[in-house]
């Protein structure tokens, strides 16, 4: 890490996080945009009181369920994701049995392949999304993240996707797929067109389904159904907005 935090300093985490990705950064994985996204997701972080809500865990646990239940399901990775939590990432991959992909915003093949080797650094034994000649398209998205994995992203019935853009949110909705996203801003595009948004921060989120795995892959397959019939996205999201409102 650039700099060492005293952890009893009263904002260690978040200055931890910040660390994170200054690291990340200098390595060539975040990009200077990612900085100013992450400052957009503190500012929710900071209004939601820096701990998991009761929305947020409920979203994760139905999320959890939407990935053991799926027939294939791809984890979207980008710079941000992979320098806050590679190993959480591949971890919950192996838990849920999905795939993994690196998809970038500012794609470019040393990034691409930087992140790659993160990833299988921490475990992952097939990063997606590097092939060239795997390459499929999603029309109608102008940015690099409509190059998509044939084998990944492009064959799922479920995707997660984390600090994304509206626009590729929008288009796999519509392209008939369960999307997941960890967005801390409850009004981003990207929240509200989701089937699942989980409303808090990466590094609390990713741990937490990875614990929720664990216990709800010995439950029938009936029980992790209901959870997903009983769950409201938009009531989600009108909660976490509600929790925000209390917190200013
Ligand atoms: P959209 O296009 O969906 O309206 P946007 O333009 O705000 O959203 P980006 O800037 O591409 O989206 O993505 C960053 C998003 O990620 C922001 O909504 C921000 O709140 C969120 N974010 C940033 N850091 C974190 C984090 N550590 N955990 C969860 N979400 C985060």
């Amino acid at each position: 890490m650039t700099h060492k935090i005293p952890l009893n300093h009263p904002r260690a985490s978040s200055l931890i996080i910040r660390e994170k990705l200054i690291d990340g950064f200098n390595r060539g994985i975040v990009v200077p945009q990612g900085l100013i996204a992450h400052g957009r997701g503190e500012a929710f972080d900071y209004l939601l009181g820096e701990k998991t809500t009761k929305y947020a865990y409920n979203a994760e646990k139905v999320a959890v369920c939407i990935l053991l239940l799926s027939d294939k399901s791809t984890i979207s990775i980008n710079g941000n994701t992979a320098a806050l939590g590679a190993k959480d990432l591949v971890k919950l991959s192996y838990v849920t049995k999905s795939r993994i992909e690196v998809n970038l915003f500012h794609r470019s093949v040393a990034r691409s392949n930087a992140i790659a080797r993160i990833l299988r650094k921490e475990g992952s034994h097939e990063v997606l999304g590097v092939h060239t000649k795997a390459k499929s398209i999603i029309y109608g998205i102008s940015s690099n993240r409509k190059f998509v994995d044939k084998e990944g992203i492009m064959d799922s019935d479920t995707v997660l996707v984390a600090l994304e853009d509206g626009d590729r949110t929008e288009s796999l909705v519509s392209m008939g797929k369960k999307v997941i996203s960890v967005d801390l801003n409850p009004l981003s595009r990207t929240a509200i067109a989701s089937n699942v948004t989980i409303i808090d921060n990466i590094m609390r989120a990713i741990p937490n389904m990875i614990r929720l795995s664990e216990q709800l892959v010995k439950k029938q397959k009936s029980y992790l159904q209901s959870l997903i019939k009983n769950f409201d996205n938009k009531e989600n999201i009108r909660n976490s907005l509600l929790i925000i409102k209390k917190g200013i």
